[in-house]
């Protein structure tokens, strides 16, 4: 099929739930991807973060081959070695204890608001609310709708799951403003991703850390967008000098597989005990082989140090472009996370470099996102910059 009858037979008969932009994609390898029409691009959004490690990585296109001859799919009834070995490299790797294994970025946080309020409940005093950050983004079901804090996702949906407050992001007197006798957790994301790329400092979330403990609530970390490398090292906590006491992952852990996690420290890991919650899908025998051999490929390939030095070179190109484009306001990031804020809306730059073969994305309207696979080189972010060089104009 040519990318226009695809294109067609899609807006025919899907939900129109997405602002799609006209591209068919077919093939990708490493950070290339291929239309219908064999035109060729620079992939820097990752398919929405997702492809950490870029399209055909040698040791995913393995994982799936080999675990596909063995058995894709184990009930959560019985075990299976790739999800019981998933679990101990995730603990190992990390702050947590144990692990509840899910599909998707909206599903983790949602076992992480379940984990919070069957502890509160555990606790006694009817304590179950969570704060979340004004701006944030957690996800599109009726729960973690309630969790973002953005009242645009809300809008002909009410009424609105209970449970939540909110408090502006890097702001710790905010937090403890909004604390009351029912709150039982924080949930923020390490840097807003949808919300524009916006990181506080180190001493926000040491601070808010503090607070949790003085108030005995949980500490709940979204990485689903920050986590599994974007930021330069496996978990962007990592570079707090905090650890929470739950942490949700996604998007990248799958590489391209539909896979989330829940993660959580003792003594809270056993909260969410037998009946409890559940999943058919979560966590079966394919998508941890995946996750699994991006974990390794993380770990042992050079991709962290790869991402650190590509993230610096890119964002050095843009801040190098931002004093001849008066267009761009600034740039920010952790890691191959970045944004460039403009001073007008982003999309019409989007389709531009779409045009001449790059793919990135415009998120709060203004903030070009670039999110490249972490194994991009150094000539593919030279040819990205120059391609936007040109959009920017
Ligand atoms: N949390 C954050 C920080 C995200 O960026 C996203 C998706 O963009 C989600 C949660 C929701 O993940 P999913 O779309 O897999 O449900």
């Amino acid at each position: 099929m040519t990318s226009a009858e695809i294109i067609a037979l899609a807006d025919r008969y899907l939900c129109p739930t997405y602002a799609r932009a006209p591209l068919a994609l077919v093939r990708g390898q490493g950070t290339r991807v291929w239309d219908a029409d064999d035109k060729i691009y620079l992939d820097f959004f990752s398919s929405t973060v997702v492809t950490n490690l870029g399209h055909q990585h040698p040791a995913i296109v393995r994982a799936i081959e080999t675990q596909a001859h063995q058995i894709l799919h184990v009930s959560n009834l019985h075990y299976c070695e790739p999800q019981a070995r998933l679990a101990e490299k995730l603990v190992q790797s990390s702050f947590a204890d144990r692990v509840f294994l899910c599909n998707s970025g909206a599903e983790a946080n949602e076992a992480a608001i379940k984990l919070a309020r069957k502890y509160g409940h555990a606790q006694g005093g009817g304590r179950y609310e969570v704060i979340t950050a004004y701006n944030s983004f957690h996800g599109r079901t009726l729960a973690t709708i309630a969790a973002t804090g953005q009242e645009k996702v809300r809008v002909g949906f009410e009424p609105v799951q209970q449970g939540f407050r909110y408090a502006a992001y890097d702001d710790v007197d905010a937090v403890e403003q909004a604390i009351s006798p029912r709150t039982i957790a924080v949930l923020v994301e390490p840097l807003q991703g949808e919300g524009g790329i916006v990181g506080p400092a180190p001493e926000y979330f040491q601070a808010l850390r503090g607070l949790c403990d003085r108030h005995d609530l949980l500490l709940m970390f979204d990485e689903i967008q920050t986590g599994m490398g974007r930021c330069g090292t496996l978990f962007a906590y990592e570079q707090l000098g905090v650890a929470p006491d739950v942490m949700t992952l996604a998007k990248g852990l799958g590489a391209g597989v539909p896979i989330g996690a829940m993660l959580a420290a003792a003594p809270l890991a056993s909260v969410l005990d037998k009946g409890s919650h559940g999943s058919t899908f979560g966590g079966n025998a394919l998508t941890c082989a995946v996750g699994l051999a991006v974990m390794e490929v993380l770990q042992g390939e050079g991709v962290l140090a790869n991402c650190v030095a590509m993230g610096e070179r890119l964002s050095a190109g843009l801040r190098a472009l931002a004093t001849k484009h008066p267009l761009i306001k600034a740039v920010r990031g952790r890691g191959l996370l970045i944004g460039v804020e403009l001073t007008q809306p982003g999309g019409p730059v989007v389709d531009r470099c779409l045009a001449a073969g790059l793919i990135i994305n415009c998120t709060a309207n203004t903030v070009l996102r670039l999110t490249p696979p972490l194994t991009v080189s150094a000539a593919e972010v030279d040819e990205a910059l120059a391609i936007l060089d040109k959009a920017l104009t």
